[in-house]
């Protein structure tokens, strides 16, 4: 495996792994003196975020302590650097306030009264629950909701072992819209762009200091960067990573697509697209649009077509829109041409999380990479499915032959994922309840939108029957659980992950490191939370544990599915599980392995990752072979089908894969928008977004002809509503937390815990004479809430930012609820659905068993804001569009910071005006969702069909 270390340097930034088994290190504290201290050091990967990246952990090999978390030079995608959270894990696993016993509820639920039960009652209770459920056809009922995975499929194998259609996810508040995007252009639904390669990078969001894939993803931009790649930032914040870039576009949100649409049209003008590229590998033979019919006329007449199209979108329209400089568009579009099949670029989250039609700029996006033949280039931007490996475990369940309309509701055909943040709505309107709900990592109640509907429907026990909360750290969701079930960390628990971090395919292995060291000193453990703090568990023993609790005979057809493949009839192990996998279903591992006389298994306790190959270029060009043609059609579109499903393509004579789309090219042109009611969207457009500057106005009463209100949901402000309206963004994440993971991570805390209404110059006078920490109250559609302000020329004009992950609290004083990073309230449904919160106290010094407790220095926890936003489903991709306009004006003298104030009422009408502009189900031949789309745990292809 290839070292990862910094070129001309003698120096070492980690010890060699020869000496991983006894590493010393002078104790730092014993200082001056100079005391040994002797190490086992075992890789881990960190959980902090989606990125994967390799940890080590420095275990005391006298106290048996974990004494620090480093990076791993041997992941192939973190190559031994870490962001700040990496090191945090240590906080974590050392946090006081930790819950370290399984904990079931005593008293109402939502009380706050615990009692510690053991993992057996757990496993009995949810078994029986369970079985009963599945045994009396209610499987709907049994419900897995998850925030961050962290793993690769055993969930979805473990529900479908279970026949059930339960996987829930956080998908449709995170990324739905950017997949819905790529997914129509060539089905896999992320991008990997290559940045380390690239001549210029186009980014849409902060991606260098908190991105997706963070700080695999910074390392690769900043090589770019020095290899000589120019960088863009569109952006209507100054973040760190626009501060990098060689241009800044502070575009006005919800108008990407039309900067990016005028880029498209400048290449299309100039003859600056590769046209051999375009001609090959998109559909433009199936399009049709404006009168124009592609098929029978020349790739010539169709790019003249392209142009008539495009020819609205020019750089003034785009400036007047997005407030881009109409120069700075040409140059930047003149740049992206020039590199040519070197063009990188990353939309993930930004403006596709925050706007109605979210999808559409990355529709465009796509397009200028579609222009310039940069997919799958070095240098370019490629699939997900091109750079991420899951291998298969032993034996697959086949699957489900139900669709969970709680998941998948009819209204929403195309939404990507399933249309999480509407459950509380979709419970109160009568169509479904819960049995059994399992929340894990996941804390609706404060990091969704509506958190009151939330509280709403899990404190009702006739909705909700049994709640488990599996989390690592305390979160206001399991605060209204049944049972809080801890889970470990980063560096307590199994699972195996991949992502699309750069231009390779690798695996990384997080494993339960005290459990390991044991197991290194003769120990024996059978299972985890035997190792861990307290009885801190993992998920993979206790669903394993759990299926045989549901089918303690296997006379339900589940236990077969969590037997040994080595031991037949016994229950298997973690051992077992991912043993299998790095014998059977991961390439050359074995044989890599067997080279240094280990295991595979062994190989990967080791070193805790592995490279699977870097031959990931172009794979739309990968040749079918002989077996895949067998009993294969070519039709005379080129199409290469067997069974009338398409397979692959002609590509200069010879049958390739191609994309996994229907016409096995990249679609420009989208038959399935047609054929699912959105003719007018077959081509990238520009969609205004619920935040265009028109919305705002009309808001305010002055409706203009450019709102369609077939499109867009203007919010009504009360007639005798004071204030400044804004579009405001409640986004952006700050490098050092994590979402609402770091509340337990004192020194990530110590970094950030204020979240002020970041309000420019020029509207801080609109407003009033405004100083930085004067008062603001922010009226969202449903409610308000009150914080301090932050004057800075970081935010473009007539747009206000509050940053995410900031505003935790807990409403018990003293309840060991992290009260570094929380708020005591005081909270109280004043009325039928109308909630008031109000902090009693903020951050203060307190004793624990952490002497750093009582030197917490700072007393701010932040402003919870997403509880104030109402649900915005998009009606194609299902995202909550984030993005919200408000109306801003000076606090009154009721008004305490930190105050909060919502009614559920108005969240139920606003979701309800949102449902309105879906176009629902069925589409062609009855189906409920385009049979081609890819489905998380995906049921029999019958299910897809309206019964
Ligand atoms: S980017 Fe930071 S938080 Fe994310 S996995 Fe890597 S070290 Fe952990």
């Amino acid at each position: 495996m290839a070292e990862f270390k910094r070129e001309g340097s003698n120096l070492s930034s980690c010890p060699p792994v020869e000496k991983w088994d006894d590493w010393v290190e002078y104790d730092p504290e014993a200082w001056p003196r100079r005391v040994a201290r002797h190490y086992q050091i075992i890789p881990t990967i960190c959980f902090n975020c989606e990125s994967a990246c390799g940890l080590l952990a420095y275990v005391d090999k006298e106290t048996g302590k974990v004494e620090k978390f480093e990076g791993n030079p041997k992941h192939p995608a973190s190559r031994g650097r870490v962001c700040a959270k990496g090191p945090a894990v240590i906080n974590q696993i050392h946090d006081p306030d930790r819950i370290l016993y399984p904990m079931k509820r005593v008293g109402p639920r939502g009380g706050g009264q615990w009692t510690r039960t053991s993992w057996e009652e757990v496993l009995e209770t949810f078994g029986s629950r369970i079985r009963k459920a599945l045994q009396e056809g209610r499987g709907e009922e049994v419900m897995y909701h998850v925030g961050r995975p962290g793993y690769d499929f055993i969930m979805e194998r473990t529900l479908q072992a279970w026949g059930i259609d339960g996987h829930n996810s956080h998908t449709n508040i995170c990324s739905s819209s950017a997949r819905f995007g790529y997914v129509l252009w060539h089905h896999a639904d992320r991008p990997s762009p290559d940045h380390a390669n690239a001549r210029f990078i186009l980014l849409l969001s902060a991606h260098l200091e908190s991105g997706h894939y963070f700080n695999p993803h910074a390392q690769r931009i900043i090589d770019g960067k020095m290899a000589g790649a120019k960088i863009a930032v569109m952006d209507p914040r100054l973040s760190n990573t626009a501060s990098m870039g060689d241009y800044w576009m502070p575009s006005y949100p919800g108008t990407e697509a039309a900067v990016l649409l005028a880029m498209a049209k400048v290449i299309l003008d100039e003859n600056l697209f590769d046209p051999t590229f375009m001609k090959n590998w998109t559909n433009w033979e199936e399009a049709e649009f404006d009168g124009f019919v592609a098929k029978g006329q020349t790739f010539a007449a169709f790019v003249e077509a392209l142009k008539r199209h495009y020819a609205k979108y020019t750089p003034e329209f785009a400036e007047k829109e997005s407030g881009v400089q109409a120069e700075v568009i040409v140059k930047v579009a003149r740049e992206i041409a020039t590199a040519g099949s070197k063009f990188a670029s990353h939309l993930w989250r930004g403006s596709a999380s925050g706007n109605l039609g979210g999808w559409q700029p990355v529709r465009a996006l796509v397009l200028l990479h579609v222009l310039t033949g940069s997919v799958g280039t070095e240098g370019g931007h490629s699939l997900n499915a091109w750079n991420k490996f899951v291998p298969r475990p032993f034996k697959v369940p086949p699957p489900q032959q139900r669709w969970n309309e709680l998941l998948y509701p009819p209204e929403w055909p195309l939404c990507t994922h399933e249309m999480s943040m509407l459950l509380p709505h979709l419970i109160k309107e009568g169509r479904g309840r819960l049995e059994a709900y399992f929340t894990r990592v996941f804390n609706p109640v404060w990091t969704y939108p509506d958190g009151f509907s939330w509280i709403e429907v899990l404190r009702d026990e006739r909705l909700v029957g049994l709640h488990a909360a599996l989390t690592p750290t305390w979160s206001e969701t399991a605060w209204y659980a049944d049972y809080v079930l801890p889970m470990g960390l980063s560096s307590e628990r199994h699972d195996l992950m991949s992502q699309e971090t750069h231009a390779s395919k690798w695996i990384g292995f997080r494993q339960p490191v005290l459990r390991v060291f044991q197991e290194k000193q003769g120990k024996k453990v059978d299972y985890t939370y035997q190792a861990n703090p307290g009885e801190v568990w993992e998920e993979d023993e206790f669903w394993i544990n759990l299926s045989w609790a549901i089918d303690p005979d296997g006379s339900m057809g589940i236990r077969q599915w969590f037997e040994s493949p080595y031991r037949p009839g016994q229950k298997i192990t973690v051992d077992e599980y991912y043993g299998w996998i790095f014998e059977n279903s991961v390439p050359g591992l074995a044989e890599t392995a067997k080279k240094e006389n280990l295991s595979p298994l062994a190989y990967m306790r080791k070193y805790g990752a592995y490279e699977v190959t870097t031959d990931v270029y172009k794979l739309n060009e990968k040749p079918l072979s002989a077996a895949e043609l067998e009993g294969a059609k070519i039709e005379a579109n080129g199409l290469v089908t067997r069974q009338g499903k398409p397979l692959g393509v002609m590509n200069n004579e010879k049958a390739v894969v191609g994309y996994n789309t229907p016409s096995r090219k990249l679609e420009i042109f989208s038959k399935t928008l047609v054929e699912w009611k959105w003719p007018e969207f077959a081509l990238p457009e520009y969609y205004r977004s619920h935040v265009d500057r028109a919305a705002q106005a009309a808001s305010l009463g002055s409706v203009t002809a450019s709102v369609d209100r077939k499109y867009m949901p203007v919010v009504e402000w009360p007639k005798d509503a004071n204030g400044e309206v804004f579009t405001l963004l409640p986004i952006f994440r700050l490098p050092t937390l994590i979402h609402t993971r770091s509340g337990n991570a004192k020194l990530l805390y110590e970094i950030a815990h204020k979240n002020p209404l970041w309000v420019n110059p020029i509207d801080a006078e609109k407003i009033g004479n405004l100083h930085t920490g004067d008062l603001l109250k922010v009226h969202t559609e449903i409610g308000f809430f009150v914080l301090h302000a932050w004057i800075t020329e970081g935010i473009a004009p007539g747009v206000v930012a509050c940053s995410h992950h900031l505003g935790r609290w807990r409403v018990n004083k003293d309840d060991h609820i992290e009260r570094f990073s929380s708020a005591w309230v005081d909270l109280k449904e004043v009325s039928k659905g109308q909630w008031k919160m109000r902090q009693i106290s903020a951050v203060e010094p307190y004793d624990s068993s952490d002497p750093d407790t009582r030197r917490v220095w700072w007393s701010d926890a932040g402003v919870h804001q997403d509880i104030t936003f109402p649900v915005h489903p998009d009606p194609l991709s299902g995202m909550h569009c984030w993005h919200q306009v408000v109306r801003v004006e000076r606090a009154g003298s009721d008004d305490r910071y930190g105050d909060i104030f919502v009614d559920t009422n108005l969240s139920h009408a606003v979701y309800q005006r949102w449902k309105a502009l879906a176009r629902p189900a069925p589409g062609p031949g009855n189906l409920r969702r385009p049979l081609w789309f890819p489905r998380v745990a995906r049921p029999v292809e019958t299910a897809f069909y309206f019964g």
